[in-house]
């Protein structure tokens, strides 16, 4: 039997989206609720794909068209294009996921020179309603279909109202739009070399062709790129019977939404335009009314609208966004889905519907995301200021930044050295912007989209960046918007969320959220919907989930708030800071040391420093674990640089001075400088090489957690070892460690564990023999990933990554998000062989990745215990780890 290419809105539903669409699959959904939906047919996916890929339309369904169109015709009662009482059809996009405004549909398909006087009659001899719908078809159909340039049917329209003197599209009469029709038929001509088709079923065909290649217009293209929307999926068409809005004040047609999409909250929202077609909503051609006031202009439909929007709302137990039309006092469905909508109204709108119980919890934690909740935590623009806006473009990476306008690097480096905050404002950016970048609170750029440098660089870094603002014209020392122009050191305010742009400082208000989970908005007593939602769902995302939630932090302080947070306990806590500020003298008598006394010395003066950290940290999480990193950079990172000595050294020659310590400071920089220091002398290396390191950091934090115990604490430390690729590393590491464990910790009652991080794709692959050796296991993914790839973050970023997004080497950073089928794959060989090894391994993940929603989602599957994050991630980590358990 042949393929199905078409199914009748009657047969379809809205699980067959990935056939009929999305518009499809509602509009059948629709029907089959029994809305009044005009009736039509839908033309598959498939069908277009064939299309596409043959290039010309598929056996079989030109038949299956006419069998449903002649269905169709007997349903009306008329047919298509009939010179007395003719059948009008539209012919519209839809594809499975919603690419708004991206895609084609003509409408009042069916009019020829003969069908417009039986449109007249129809509409009791509006002769003017007629030949308008007629001059909308030749118009729509010549753009979409032949690609005659818009602009000039505009510009014939402006020259007919010039010619009358007047100014608004409903002052032209009939005979001024048949002599438009003429006008527009010429154009048509013009531009294609024939005549306007007559024959109705030609001109369905053509359109239909037209909605299957619009697939690939290049708007098109360029917005799947921008939203990962796979490119091979194709569109589905509709033919949906033709209702009027512009037959007169009893007419009209609107948008309307369930819910305020803004914030969530219920009512009526939505605008209406009487006496006008569909398409003149969005073109704002005139202005539209609040849907409220449709109320007074039409009570009946008003009220059977409110109707089916309760119907749609308990149907799809969601938001909805609806397109309607008025025919004469009679409401006609003509789409529906379920709307996008802001985080906030994601977050309000589940927990709403969870108290009307339309869903449960579990549903109401699917429909928000970690990206969402990390959306809600940035501070915000306080807007009941009422900024001036300049213009918008992409909100590339979120955030709220004000500062004044710099537009090149080094001015921005200046300015920020003496504390003021700046916005690098830059056409695009390049790898010679980055130290201005680094400076800037925020970055704006004219060109470019999510995955520009300037986006990927400012992602990388968690700094606010708008892109792609194209109203800018950016000039060397000013840019211009509109008409105003914005010159170095005026201040402007940049949205990373909504991509908006504002003129002069705009109050920046904390988020209600982080002040909910700091602790100063107690949920239960808030009168904050939004913060009463968050609570809701968060709470059943920590009920759900199976993975554990640690934190990144290496002071108390940061230790304190993370535990707020929803911290389970430290999966990370770095202690090379602890090794700077006022401790780098210190630190440079124990690299610089020349016998072992000296390096003594410089240990045992610096441990009782770290003892006093630790006690720290460990108070702060008492009762949860904390994993402490043995010290991890090269040392040369604790000295000042070559190129600075090297100029002091030469100054002092110069003028004939003894350079005495600097110069044996370069000596030594000169003898440790490394081609490639992540390669180099770092992490367990140092631990092995230099004697006494390691131990001083093991003695200390020993003795912190005996001091605590001994205080009736309960503290849980846990020694992460870095950078080991071999047992044998650790086990070395290991032995001198749990001698000094013994030691200190006597009678205490402290359990210490002793583990390592798997971080060098050596390590994952011989996981089993390292398991031998170690407790637990974290997943240093930033470094398994720059070892696994084969490049170095800081180099890459800036210089080539935005060229492998843009040629689809990576559809996302790795360092944004684990790449699974490599670095996951080492990922799952540790666990694996680990476990293996030893049933009871803790495995966890200490990288930036541990916060990322996707990636969490790919911990779970992967089976470690917890994921370890930077203190603001951990209620995005909670929720995610929430959701990935459902
Ligand atoms: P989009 O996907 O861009 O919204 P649509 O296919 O929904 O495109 O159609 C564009 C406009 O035309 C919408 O306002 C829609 O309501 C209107 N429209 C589409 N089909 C019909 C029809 N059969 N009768 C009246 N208006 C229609
Ligand atoms: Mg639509
Ligand atoms: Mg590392």
């Amino acid at each position: 039997m042949a393929e199905t290419f078409v199914y009748d809105f009657a047969d379809g539903n809205r699980d067959l989206k990935d056939l009929l669409g999305g518009k499809g699959a509602n509009l059948a959904e629709m029907t089959n609720l029994g809305l009044p939906v005009p009736p039509g047919f839908t033309i598959t996916t498939t069908a277009c794909r064939r299309y596409l890929a043959d290039g010309h339309r598929p056996d079989g369904l030109d038949t299956q068209i006419a069998e449903h169109l002649a269905s169709l015709e007997a349903a009306m009662g008329r047919r298509l294009g009939d010179a007395t009482d003719p059948l009008l059809v539209s012919v519209r996009s839809g594809a499975v996921h919603s690419m708004p405004g991206m895609m084609e549909t003509v409408l009042n398909v069916g009019l020829n020179d003969d069908s417009v006087t039986g449109l007249s009659a129809q509409a009791g001899g509006n002769d003017r309603f007629a030949w308008d719908s007629y001059r909308r078809l030749i118009q729509m159909f010549g753009k979409t279909v032949c690609d005659v340039p818009g602009e000039d049917f505009e510009e014939a329209i402006a020259e007919a109202k010039r010619a009358k003197g007047v100014r608004d599209d409903l002052a032209l009469d009939a005979d001024d739009l048949r002599g438009l029709v003429t006008k527009f038929k010429k154009i048509f001509v013009k531009h294609t070399g024939h005549d306007f088709p007559q024959d109705p079923r030609e001109q369905l065909d053509l359109a239909i062709e037209a909605v299957f290649r619009s697939w690939n217009a290049e708007r098109a293209v360029l917005y799947r790129r921008q939203e990962r929307i796979p490119a091979d999926l194709g569109t589905a068409v509709n033919i949906c019977s033709m209702v009027f809005g512009n037959l007169g004040a009893d007419s009209g047609t609107g948008v309307a939404f369930t819910r305020d999409p803004a914030t969530g909250e219920p009512g009526v929202y939505g605008d209406y335009l009487a006496n006008a077609q569909g398409e003149d909503v969005v073109a704002g051609i005139r202005n539209t009314v609040p849907l409220q006031d449709l109320e007074q202009l039409d009570k009946k439909s008003f009220d059977e609208l409110m109707g089916i929007m309760s119907t749609l709302e308990e149907h799809y137990r969601d938001l909805c966004d609806i397109e309607f039309t008025i025919e004469r006092g009679k409401l006609w469905m003509l789409q529906t889905r379920v709307g996008k909508r802001t985080a906030a109204a994601a977050f309000r709108i589940a927990a709403g519907l969870v108290a009307e119980g339309r869903i449960d919890l579990d549903e109401a934690l699917r429909r928000v995301s970690g990206a969402q909740l990390a959306q809600l935590m940035f501070p915000r623009f306080d807007l009941s200021s009422e900024p001036t806006p300049l213009t918008r473009g992409v909100g590339a990476s979120p955030g709220a930044a004000v500062g004044q306008a710099v537009f090149d690097s080094r001015r921005a480096v200046e300015l920020a050295a003496d504390g003021v905050p700046v916005i690098l404002v830059r056409r695009e950016t390049n790898p010679d912007d980055l130290a201005g970048m680094i400076a800037a609170q925020g970055i704006l750029t004219s060109r470019g989209g999510k995955t520009s440098h300037a986006a990927v660089v400012a992602r990388g870094m968690g700094k606010t960046c708008v892109c792609g603002a194209d109203e800018l014209e950016v000039g060397r020392d000013a840019f211009t918007v509109g008409g105003t122009r914005i010159e170095e050191g005026q201040v402007v305010s940049i949205d990373g969320t909504t991509g908006r742009v504002y003129l002069g400082p705009v109050p920046v208000r904390p988020s209600e959220v982080v002040r909910y989970f700091e602790g100063e908005l107690a949920a239960e007593y808030s009168d904050d919907p939004l913060v009463a939602a968050v609570h809701l769902i968060m709470s059943h995302a920590d009920a759900q989930r199976r993975l554990r939630v640690r934190t990144n932090a290496d002071t108390g302080a940061d230790a304190a708030r993370a535990r707020r947070f929803g911290a389970e306990g430290i999966g990370l806590c770095r202690t090379e800071h602890m090794f700077l500020g006022d401790r780098r003298e210190l630190v440079e008598r124990l690299i610089l040391a020349a016998t072992d006394t000296e390096r003594a010395d410089a240990l045992a003066a610096l441990l009782p420093l770290q003892r006093a950290d630790f006690v720290e940290i460990l108070r702060e999480m008492d009762g949860l674990p904390v994993t402490v990193r043995l010290i991890d950079p090269p040392l040369h990172e604790f000295l000042p640089s070559l190129e600075d000595l090297a100029v002091q050294v030469a100054v002092a020659h110069e003028r004939g001075e003894d350079a005495g310590r600097t110069e044996e400071m370069l000596a030594a920089v000169r003898r440790m400088h490394e081609q490639n220091p992540m390669l180099g002398l770092r992490g367990v290396r140092l631990g092995l090489v230099i004697p006494g390191l390691f131990a001083m950091q093991v003695r200390a934090i020993a003795e912190a957690a005996a001091t605590l115990a001994r205080e009736g604490r309960d503290p849980r430390p846990e020694i992460m070892v870095p950078l080991v690729g071999a047992v044998q590393e650790l086990e070395t590491v290991r032995a001198e460690a749990e001698k000094i464990i013994a030691e200190v910790i006597g009678d205490a009652g402290v359990t210490v564990l002793i583990g390592t991080m798997i971080e060098v794709p050596r390590a994952a692959l011989t996981a089993g023999q390292i398991a031998e050796a170690a407790e637990f296991f974290s997943f240093g993914t930033n470094d398994l990933t720059q070892m696994a790839w084969g490049f170095s973050r800081d180099d890459v970023e800036g210089a080539f990554f935005w060229k492998y997004l843009e040629l689809g080497i990576f559809g996302i950073s790795p360092f944004e998000s684990l790449d699974r089928d490599g670095v996951g794959r080492l990922v799952r060989i540790a666990v694996q062989e680990g476990r293996a090894a030893r049933p009871d391994l803790k495995l966890g993940v200490c990288g930036e990745h541990g916060g990322d929603p996707e990636s969490v989602h790919f911990f779970h599957e992967a089976g470690l215990d917890y994921v370890s994050c930077s203190p603001f991630r951990v209620p995005v980590a909670r929720l995610e780890a929430g959701r990935a358990a459902l």
